[in-house]
């Protein structure tokens, strides 16, 4: 048995965006089966290893005589007694609209399991609206990009634990080491049934950083290949690993980069390949060399972990070797603060991969940027620090008149972003949000993630 999850909520959201997503190449209109009507879209959907029916309600712009309120409300309950659970979807560019009011009504009365998804989320334009989300009462919001395909991971983690009530999730032939990127080279959550989610890990590093060996020796024993040989392993590698009862799924991304560079591609390629495992990842981990430490690609890999909003560990490979420990540390972390301003506070861990020197460090630094990551601080909290800060170092005050800053509360978790209603959002200067963003990552103690901070304008 499988559980159909309904996909509503007014025209123009992204209904169908996400339906297709969700079934991708699958598509099986229903439309001749008893019951369900061509206003009703039916699919076999994927999402990891959730194998799920899903409803859209996407034929609501077609005119008929009706008036639109009075179809949707119809169609939407229709749907909600069709299925399992409801994804009930908005508009995050647009807020919150009295007919998003209506539908969250109808779903308070008659729906068991409502999700709510914030979608066009992709971007800081959506941070107002995800906040207003919070208000319809409906739990906490999923930011979603049907259109980007962004936050589907945190989709599967919603509906995970729903979905086990529901169904025996679809025993899978996968092998163990299986990645779930299609043609495309989209992403599906991870292909895992278990019950516990585990904590995903990328690591990324310049070739011969010691990837492999690194995550041979967290392994415990030789399942990867490793070595300067080109085209040793496979495509991509990822693996479910109990890490000294961390529970994690690590992804390796050495095997295509062999392949890269037997392509003489590798420049090009590596930094794709580097790209999808950030989109897996949770926590990144920038595996350096210490005898050749951040090279262009070190940096841009790291950059792409922050604009993606992941969590990031820097770890200092071959500290085994390394002739001038102390002298190296300051000068690494002196550059990386100099060329990656942006990743301010990233923990940095010294290890050897080849003998396991610092990695019961490096484990306790990813859980701990896990958790920061996933942080929440209380609005009263926030508020409370906020109004120190702006004593402390008041917002200037071009033409006379003060730019005030009045409220602020935490949007969304994973990373950590913020909103802070101000009187004139264009006029504030970067400089006071940087001392805001650092602020917080201080007195809340959150390293090795991005912060995310947008000035809301309200007069
Ligand atoms: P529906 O009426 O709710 O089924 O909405 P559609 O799926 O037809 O999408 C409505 C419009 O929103 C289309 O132009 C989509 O391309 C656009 N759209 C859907 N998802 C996203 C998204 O995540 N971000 C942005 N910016 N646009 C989106
Ligand atoms: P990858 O390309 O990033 O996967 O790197 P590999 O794991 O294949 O390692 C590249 C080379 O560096 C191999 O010859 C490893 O033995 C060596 N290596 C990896 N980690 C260490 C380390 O901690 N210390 C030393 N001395 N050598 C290492």
């Amino acid at each position: 048995m499988t559980f159909s999850l309904a996909i509503v909520g007014r025209p123009n959201v992204g209904k169908s965006t996400l339906f297709n997503r969700l079934v991708g190449k699958r598509l099986a209109l229903v439309d001749d089966q008893p019951g369900v009507t061509r206003d009703l879209r039916e699919g076999a959907a994927r999402l990891g290893d959730l194998r799920f029916t899903v409803i859209d309600t996407a034929g609501l712009e077609e005119a008929t005589d009706e008036s639109l309120q009075g179809r949707m409300r119809k169609l939407t309950e229709r749907a909600v007694d069709m299925a399992d659970i409801c994804l009930f979807m908005i508009d995050a560019r647009t807020g919150v609209t009295p007919t998003d009011e209506v539908f969250a009504d109808i779903l308070r009365k008659r729906s068991k399991h409502v999700i709510l998804a914030a979608n066009k989320a992709e971007g800081s334009a959506a941070d107002g609206g995800v906040i207003e989300a919070y208000g319809l009462g409906l739990g906490e919001p999923i930011r979603l990009s049907a259109e980007h395909g962004e936050g589907l991971n945190d989709l599967y983690s919603v509906l995970m634990p729903l979905a086990d009530g529901f169904e025996e999730r679809a025993k899978h032939d996968a092998p163990e080491t299986d990645v779930a990127v299609d043609e495309e080279g989209d992403v599906d959550a991870p292909r895992v049934p278990t019950a516990k989610k585990p904590l995903q890990i990328a690591v990324v590093g310049r070739p011969n950083a010691g990837k492999s060996t690194l995550i041979n020796k967290i392994l415990g024993e030789e399942r990867l290949l490793t070595g300067p040989e080109a085209g040793i392993t496979r495509d991509a590698i990822s693996l479910q690993i109990e890490w000294d009862g961390l529970h994690t799924r690590i992804f390796d991304t050495a095997g295509m980069r062999k392949k890269a560079r037997v392509l003489e591609k590798l420049e090009k390629l590596s930094v794709g390949d580097g790209l999808r495992a950030v989109k897996f990842a949770e926590v990144v981990i920038v595996l350096l060399d210490a005898a050749i430490p951040f090279e262009q690609q070190d940096l841009r890999i790291a950059d792409l972990a922050e604009r993606e909003g992941r969590a990031v560990v820097v770890a200092v490979n071959k500290w085994d070797v390394e002739p001038e420990k102390q002298q190296k540390l300051r000068d690494l972390r002196e550059s990386f603060e100099r060329l990656l301003p942006q990743l301010r506070g990233t923990p940095m861990v010294t290890v050897s991969a080849k003998t396991g020197k610092g990695l019961d460090r490096l484990r306790a630094a990813v859980e701990k940027a896990h958790d920061v990551w996933n942080r929440r601080v209380s609005t009263a909290q926030l508020n409370r620090w906020l109004t120190g800060m702006l004593e402390q170092h008041p917002p200037p005050a071009p033409g006379g008149k003060r730019i005030k800053l009045r409220y602020m509360t935490q949007a969304k978790t994973r990373p950590p972003g913020f909103v802070v209603m101000c009187s004139h959002p264009d006029k504030l200067p970067e400089s006071y949000t940087r001392y805001l963003v650092n602020g917080l990552r201080v007195d809340f103690d959150m390293p090795g993630t991005p912060i995310r901070l947008h000035m809301r304008s309200q007069n």
